[in-house]
């Protein structure tokens, strides 16, 4: 026996080299010859194991050699060859028991590799040189079919069509990991992928393809999305509770207000418009172009609209609006403009804008209050015309402005001529009556963007915006044409109740502040009230180098 079993080359590998033996059976059945080792086999001979008489039948029968397995109760199993040696029949088993297990062991690790895999990714996947899928797994992911992947172009998943982002998973020429691409999902919708891809090349170097996996994780951008805005949104709401809490400036109100929005929602220029009895009127400005769109016609369709915030364009320009409402009661709104050529305004834009309307509408509100405190504390009991004070402060703002919109106005001092005589002759009553019909005649005369006061006594101040000093001249003396019409009203025809009017033009650039032109129309009527009263005369403008003068009556 020793002949036929003792020669195994030591070179063979584990597996080979797994235990043999071998036994030979005669025609009846007895065992006639065996190797070392082999009593599991005439173990197995002797309980009549059926695999193992099949397979001497089989080689019997055919005069050569059958194969079988051997499994054993105690688990050992065995490849057996059944070799027809003329009336004997040689059995070689091969002890198979670890190498089995090993197969065994490696078909379940890799069935779980796969496993894992499918767990830890959404789509495993390998792409050819031109991007075309070669493998899927699973084959249902991003709800695309099998026959959706396979054989098609990776760039008919990218989200916009024709559209091949330079750094995209499937060319990658070395391992990528590539976050958050956008990809196409079977229902048509957009969805995000992250990937990690290993590129192939063949044993020349070519590159062959791409293999990878990757991760779905739309709903990870999509909650990251919602966070962000969220955030943004809060932020913003926060700062605008905080502006409420410590602005006390109508106009710094709605100026703050309208930067926060210009700048999160990245307009070019924000408008704050306020609505009053009287109309709508432009109360703040951001930005750098100052172009006023048509605020009555966005008024008009956000009132006609069931939506709070809409869109509207005018030419070139885009604008959203929104409108604020206290009680019921419109009571401005926000206007942001846009470059049309820039891009729209998105979904998530409106619905912040939307979340926002709370806070807005309770900013425009306080700056009305303010508004309207100031106002009366600023106007003059006697006529409702603005008092002294609050006429400087105005005057001075609309100096401030002018530098940035480079028009210039006029500033008119008035001063009533022998207002003595009235109070003198028809009693103070009648006094105050003429006061207040000029301050009445003063406001018909003026446009509604002029300003007028009293700024004490029987003297009034205007500031007439945007005009020449020919046409502001004519201006006042449309004032003292009206007076003779006073006069008559008051029951004092033959008194010489009248007007005179110093001008001052104010000059953009220069800075000015109201003490400057103050001074000037000033001396101007001194120069009237000298002359004899009732006439107008124009200061020069002021400049640079030039000393107080006066330009004479006109
Ligand atoms: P002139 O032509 O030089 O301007 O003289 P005038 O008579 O107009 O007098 P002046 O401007 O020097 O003084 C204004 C007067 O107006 C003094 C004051 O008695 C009177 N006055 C000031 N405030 C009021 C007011 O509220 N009601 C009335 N009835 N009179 C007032
Ligand atoms: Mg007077």
């Amino acid at each position: 026996m020793q002949t036929l079993f003792g020669n195994k080359s030591s070179t063979q590998t584990p597996l080979a080299s797994a235990p043999v033996c071998a036994i030979s059976v005669d025609q009846t059945g007895a065992v006639v010859d065996q190797s070392p080792s082999s009593e599991p086999l005439i173990m197995a001979w002797h309980d009549q194991d059926a695999d193992l008489k099949d397979v001497v039948t089989a080689s019997r029968a055919s005069g050569s050699i059958a194969d079988g397995r051997l499994c054993l109760q105690d688990g050992r199993r065995f490849s057996l060859t059944g070799v027809a040696q003329g009336k004997r029949v040689l059995i070689v088993a091969q002890d198979t028991t670890v190498g089995d297990r090993m197969t065994e062991a490696l078909l379940k690790s890799r069935a779980l590799l796969k496993d894992l895999l499918d767990r830890a990714v959404d789509l495993s996947f390998e792409v050819d040189a031109d991007r075309r899928f070669t493998f899927v797994s699973p084959s249902d992911a991003f709800g695309h079919s099998l026959d959706d992947w396979l054989g098609r172009s990776a760039d008919n998943f990218f989200w916009q069509d024709g559209k091949i982002p330079a750094r995209n998973p499937f060319s990658s020429r070395k391992p990528t990991e590539f976050e958050a691409v956008a990809i196409n999902t079977g229902d048509g919708k957009k969805g995000w992928a992250s990937f990690s891809v290993h590129p192939v090349f063949d044993d020349g170097g070519e590159f062959k393809g791409v293999r990878g996996v990757c991760r779905d994780v739309s709903a990870q951008v999509a909650g990251d999305k919602q966070t962000r805005s969220d955030n943004v949104r809060l932020a913003l709401h926060q700062r605008i509770v905080n502006l409420l809490n410590t602005t006390h400036s109508a106009e710094e109100l709605l100026d703050r207000a309208s930067s926060e929005l210009k700048e999160v929602l990245r307009a070019d220029q924000v408008w704050a418009v306020v609505k009053f009895k009287e109309g709508l009127v432009p109360a703040a400005i951001c930005g750098e172009s100052s172009f006023l769109p048509n605020t009555d016609r966005i008024w008009e369709q956000l009132a006609n609209s069931d939506k709070p915030v809409a869109e509207v364009s005018d030419g070139d320009m885009s604008h959203l609006a929104v409108r604020l409402e206290e009680a019921g009661k419109g009571i401005g709104m926000l206007v942001m403009s846009r470059d049309t050529d820039q891009f729209p305004w998105s979904r998530q834009e409106k619905t912040l804008l939307e979340d926002l309307i709370g806070s807005l509408a309770a900013a425009f509100g306080k700056a009305q209050l303010i508004n309207r405190l100031e106002r009366l504390s600023s106007l003059d009991e006697l006529t409702g015309i603005m008092n002294r004070r609050a006429f400087v402060d105005a005057a001075e703002r609309r100096l401030q402005h002018q530098s940035r919109s480079g028009q210039s106005g006029c500033l008119l001092f008035v001063d009533l001529d022998h207002f003595k005589e009235v109070n003198d002759t028809l009693g103070h009553l009648a006094g105050d009556q003429a006061i207040q019909l000029v301050a009445d005649t003063m406001q018909t005369l003026v446009r509604a963007c002029d300003i007028v006061g009293r700024y004490g006594g029987d003297e009034f101040v205007v500031w007439l915006e945007d005009i020449e000093p020919a046409d502001a001249a004519l201006k006042a003396r449309s004032l003292i044409d009206a007076m003779p019409s006073i006069r008559d009203q008051i029951g004092g025809s033959d008194l010489r109740l009248s007007a005179s009017v110093g001008v001052c033009p104010s000059v953009p650039g220069l800075d000015l502040k109201f003490a400057d032109l103050s001074e000037r129309a000033d001396k101007a009527l001194y120069e009237v009230k000298n002359a004899g009263r009732s006439n107008v005369a124009l200061a020069t403008a002021p400049s640079l180098t030039e000393t107080v003068a006066v330009g004479g009556m006109v």
